[in-house]
């Protein structure tokens, strides 16, 4: 994917997680919250400090509840803070599917979620890619550059005497356009695999196993089969679950228990890395 830094809630571990892991925290330009439980988002108005304090200058975007902007805004103004950088508010309607950011490679949609709260999930989507342009073809019509462009982008190519060359006989297909669906907390949802239908990546929440589904349902969370579930109806190339309850001592549980109804599955842990191409999907500790 083109390289884009998008956070996706903010805990308050998540900037000593930052730093830990050593990524770059000040390439940071979109934040997403999913909703406004304090584990996804009391790190928020620390992260924003630190920017200021790094004297970042670059303008910083958050897509989430309408809530967070006031929040946000409070604590600014009882510090008396001026922000030497400009902060952008997306209000995020929590009850349809809708497209919060379009940029020119990738695409970002707000998904609902059901939980005791407005919650919604996020899928990025790479946009379409160009065609490949074949360079012996190119040579053989003598194809002037400046119609080049047109031709990646599908057309047929006309030449100054008047024939056409079909598109498919001058390109390759487009390397394909990934995409990764973050599911954040959420009771199970049938509409939830419609809406990630066919996603490279799905993560979807499991606090509890089946055991306690009980529970699940009352605090509209999931458990790991009900998350499998999901991505059995969804298909995606793999399914990663997380946000696991502190009454479970072992994540390994939670992927054998998904694993029953949806064999790709990963249960994920702080740190780990996901690389995702057309070809395949490696994960890194
Ligand atoms: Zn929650």
């Amino acid at each position: 994917m083109a390289e884009r830094f998008f956070l996706i809630d903010c805990g308050e571990g998540t900037q000593l997680q930052l730093r830990r892991y050593k990524l770059r925290m000040g390439k940071i330009n979109h934040i997403f919250i999913s909703h406004l439980h304090g584990d996804h988002y009391f790190g928020l108005i620390g992260l924003i400090s630190s920017f200021h304090l790094q004297n970042r200058k670059n303008d910083l975007h958050i897509y989430g509840p309408s809530d967070v902007e006031k929040i946000i805004q409070v604590q600014l103004d009882a510090a008396k803070t001026q922000l030497g950088f400009q902060l952008h508010f997306h209000p995020v309607d929590a009850s349809e599917p809708q497209i919060i950011l379009s940029e020119r490679r990738v695409e970002v949609t707000a998904i609902p979620m059901r939980h005791s709260i407005a919650c919604t999930g996020f899928i990025f989507r790479e946009k379409p890619k160009d065609r490949h342009i074949l360079p012996e073809k190119m040579k053989e019509y003598q194809v002037p550059v400046y119609d080049i462009y047109k031709i990646k982008k599908g057309e047929d190519w006309v030449s100054e005497t008047g024939f056409t060359v079909k598109n498919e006989e001058l390109t390759a297909p487009p390397t394909e356009s990934l995409s990764y669906a973050f599911c954040a907390d959420t009771a199970y949802a049938q509409r939830t695999a419609i809406f990630t239908k066919g996603v490279d990546v799905l993560y979807h929440e499991s606090t509890f196993l089946q055991t306690e589904k009980a529970l699940a349902d009352k605090t509209r969370h999931s458990t790991a089969i009900q998350a499998a579930k999901v991505a059995l109806a969804a298909q995606p190339r793999l399914l990663l679950i997380g946000h696991y309850s502190v009454r479970y001592e072992d994540d390994k549980l939670f992927e054998d228990e998904a694993k029953t109804t949806f064999e790709n599955t990963v249960a994920v842990h702080e740190g780990m890395t996901i690389i995702a191409s057309a070809d395949d999907i490696t994960i890194k500790e």
